[in-house]
């Protein structure tokens, strides 16, 4: 899905039972400096990442670089298979890189997790550590379809990141903030282990002269995101 002159969402599908739920990888266009995938989806959604990409024009191979905004299985899954393809370099927050590289086990892979949610056993196991050849730090500007600003969101993990598009005021939120049907809602918090560095992390984005948001898990909020965006952050005020 198109969302603007330089961006698409991509919708990747994910069966959980007889129902299809979507995680929504972003895509920037650049013509001088080519694609940038933001976040790959779990392990072997390679090929579901390549059709998506094709509705914009744009081949895995052609991919130059892919940013994650944080560790998780969700997030991080298809990157090996990605980077493979493609030989994109990968950009991530440097404190979330030891968990994408493999010199620190991601939290999805931690055994008192694993205990607790025995089903991410098969997927953990399917996950390639890969190197990040750049590590980004909170303000960093990417020079990427006239700037990409890099936000240090922490609370859902450790080192997730947010990245906000300048000239369209797209915020690609990453798991910091979750949508549902072009409404906007906070983290979601039986997933996020610090509440309260996740909140201050959404005050933060709301100090941000939005136009759209991008969540990971709920997709596009398009009307009147700044206003939402602000009374989540006040929502969350006391959490
Ligand atoms: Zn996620």
């Amino acid at each position: 899905m198109q969302v603007n002159d330089d961006l698409y969402m991509l919708a990747l599908p994910i069966q959980r039972g007889d129902q299809t739920v979507y995680f929504n990888a972003s895509l920037i266009l650049d013509a001088i400096h080519g694609p940038t995938l933001i976040d790959t989806g779990l392990p072997g959604q390679h090929d579901a990442i390549a059709s998506t990409l094709a509705d914009a024009g744009v081949r895995v191979s052609d991919l130059k670089r892919i940013i994650l905004t944080h560790q998780d299985i969700d997030h991080v899954g298809s990157l090996h298979d990605l980077v493979q393809t493609s030989g994109a370099r990968v950009l991530a927050h440097a404190v979330e890189a030891p968990y994408i590289d493999g010199s620190e086990p991601p939290r999805f892979a931690r055994p008192e997790v694993l205990a607790q949610r025995p089903e991410l056993r098969t997927v953990a196991e399917r996950f390639l550590p890969t190197p990040v050849d750049e590590q980004l730090q909170d303000g960093a500007r990417l020079d990427l379809a006239g700037g990409v600003r890099v936000i240090f969101t922490p609370g859902h993990t450790p080192g997730h990141m947010c990245l906000y598009h300048e000239r369209t005021r797209t915020l690609i939120a990453g798991d910091a903030l979750t949508a549902s049907d072009g409404q906007l809602m906070g983290p979601n918090e039986s997933a996020t282990p610090d509440m309260p560095t996740a909140s201050q992390s959404v005050r933060t984005l709301a100090e941000l002269d939005v136009q759209t948001i991008i969540c990971y898990h709920g997709g596009v909020v398009g009307v009147d995101a700044r206003k939402q965006l602000q009374r989540v952050a006040q929502e969350l005020a006391h959490k």
